[in-house]
């Protein structure tokens, strides 16, 4: 057995992690690579100051004449609930707020959102998808073993996003990705979530039911149609700003937004992906990734970053509770469940992807090839 190696920088270790590499001074390739991108991408400062008010004036020129000046989708996280702050009661844009409604919003997500929107008087729009279509395909990733259960979310949020801009004729998108509290992030089981041939082969392998009322994303659609053809912009603002969790908690108390522990746990789905799935059956714990990124922005110390993960990651009561829900949504039996966690890992190499997806990893690899 391999022993487990940590970086001496952030947290992150060799546990469930074929990508994680070592340098000599036992620094790993994901915080070396954040510092090496921090300069170039998290602007907190005068720079960041000018970015931000440069773009307000071209967003708010471009939106002159229409209802909204621009489209953020709003999740019940931390992130985008921050954002839709800033950019209504602090940068005065008119945010039309989308959120899709997938049958596993926490109780409290729903009313943080409801509450963040009524108070930074954003108009919301809540979309229903084919619930029945959207349960069967996250059912079959859940058959196909892959660590990427949540890819069927992630891809229906972003098609209906996009979907509404070009029906309010929208450009502008804010994003709630950032730097400072998402720098580092395990790369060995990611996979991209538009990748529709990915989505396809595993719901015809696995999937009872036809998935075509479902609004899906390609690769083409979110890399080239909706950017080149349709010229919509993601504007990234949380990177141009001092992006600090504790003041983000404090001040979105204001607006009556209470955070609850955890990054992701807004969804039940991601709550359970995060503190039982990937943990469980891949030896995951996603909590390194966040908590080195903390690290990096320079919010918390290594030690504090271990303090932390002395914590138990979930109260066992609540983590069978969670199951109960998903089960039922996705109408699985607990045999079926048990034998899933049961099966060893697959991954999403395992199953087919987009030429585009498999090239472009060859690339990366020749690039690193190249640089090392
Ligand atoms: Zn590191």
């Amino acid at each position: 057995m391999i022993e487990k190696q940590i970086c001496t920088r952030c947290i992150m270790d060799t546990e469930g992690d074929p990508a994680i590499k070592f340098e000599s001074d036992g620094t790993c390739n994901y915080c070396n690579y954040a510092l090496e991108r921090i300069n170039k991408v998290y602007f907190p400062n005068e720079i960041g100051k000018k970015k931000l008010e440069d773009t307000l004036v071209k967003i708010k020129e471009y939106g002159k004449d229409k209802e909204f000046d621009c489209i953020m989708g709003i999740s019940g996280g931390l992130d985008s609930a921050y954002l839709a702050f800033l950019g209504s009661k602090k940068w005065g844009l008119r945010i039309l707020g989308v959120h899709v409604d997938d049958g596993f919003d926490s109780p409290i997500a729903k009313e943080n959102i409801i509450a963040l929107c009524k108070n930074c008087e954003i108009k919301l729009i809540t979309e229903h998808i084919n619930r029945e279509q959207f349960m069967d395909l996250t059912r079959s990733f859940l058959f196909a073993g892959v660590p990427g259960i949540c890819i069927p979310q992630d891809n229906v949020l972003t098609a209906v996003l996009f979907e509404i801009a070009e029906k309010y004729k929208i450009k502008y998108f804010l994003s709630g990705t950032n730097f400072a509290l998402e720098s580092i992030l395990q790369r060995g089981n990611l996979h991209n979530a538009c990748d529709t041939v990915h989505i396809e082969d595993i719901h015809k392998k696995f999937g009872t039911k036809p998935i075509n009322d479902l609004p899906l994303l390609s690769l083409y659609d979110r890399y080239f149609k909706y950017k080149y053809i349709k010229g919509q912009k993601y504007i990234r603002p949380l990177d141009w700003i001092e992006y600090n969790k504790d003041k983000a908690i404090e001040e979105l108390k204001s607006v009556d937004f209470n955070y609850y522990e955890g990054k992701h746990y807004e969804s039940i789905l991601t709550r359970f992906l995060q503190v039982y799935y990937l943990p469980q059956k891949f030896n995951i714990d996603i909590r390194k990734s966040h908590l080195s990124s903390l690290i990096i922005s320079g919010q918390i110390s290594r030690e504090q970053a271990l303090n932390e993960m002395q914590k138990p990651m979930f109260d066992e009561d609540k983590i069978q509770e969670d199951i109960d829900f998903i089960l039922s949504n996705l109408n699985l039996s607990r045999t079926e469940f048990n034998k899933i966690m049961a099966e060893k890992p697959k991954y999403h190499s395992d199953y087919q992807c987009s030429n585009f997806i498999k090239y472009t990893n060859i690339a990366l690899k020749f690039r690193k090839y190249l640089s090392d």
